[in-house]
């Protein structure tokens, strides 16, 4: 793989008509920003390194690349705060329709076990930021877990107090004022 130390800022959208025969690379990290505003919704101040390159193949078009940075999430067993690591490797292909398809003749979108997943779109504007933000999201493990020595005794513990008939504590309602205090930026 290739490393990329320069400081270079690279443009987040792009017109695929004007990208090269020959394909052109987009480099986007932390240090140069293009992407701190529109991923801190999922990724808050965590550093990312994202590197794509859109290649035009015939009248589509190759997008393909590695995104690589963390998350904040609630650790699924213990309940605590907890960050994730996130790879995502990716090669799909970007379709311009010059129309929106006719019923019944287009119901292919994302087909992974028939080759790479393709992106219909209806416009050669394409936003690379979009497509990142997409991929994190996707990406966000549906069960993290936090892998602290600890975890199972904090979970055991919770369990606990939960089985008290005092308790008032629901360990889902826990999880969403947490997940809530991430989200507003609460760190
Ligand atoms: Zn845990």
């Amino acid at each position: 793989m290739r490393t990329h130390t320069s400081l270079t800022t690279y443009r987040t959208a792009v017109n695929l008509k004007d990208i090269e025969a020959e394909g052109e690379s987009f480099v986007f990290h932390r240090q140069t920003g293009e992407l701190n505003e529109r991923l801190a919704d999922l990724i808050g101040s965590h550093d990312y390194s994202v590197d794509l390159s859109v290649r035009p193949m015939g009248n589509v078009f190759e997008i393909s690349g590695q995104i690589s940075t963390q998350m904040d999430l609630v650790c699924a067993r213990c309940g605590r705060e907890t960050s994730a690591p996130i790879k995502d490797d990716f090669h799909e292909i970007i379709i311009v329709l010059a129309e929106r398809p006719r019923a019944g003749h287009s119901g292919h979108t994302g087909s992974s076990d028939e080759g790479p997943f393709c992106n219909y779109v209806t416009s050669y504007e394409f936003d690379l930021a979009e497509f990142v933000h997409e991929h994190i999201a996707a990406t966000e493990p549906y069960r993290p877990l936090c892998s602290r020595a600890d975890c199972d005794e904090v979970f055991e513990k919770a369990q606990v107090t939960d089985t008290s008939p005092t308790a008032e504590s629901n360990p889902f309602a826990i999880l969403k004022s947490l997940r809530a205090q991430i989200k507003s930026g609460h760190r």
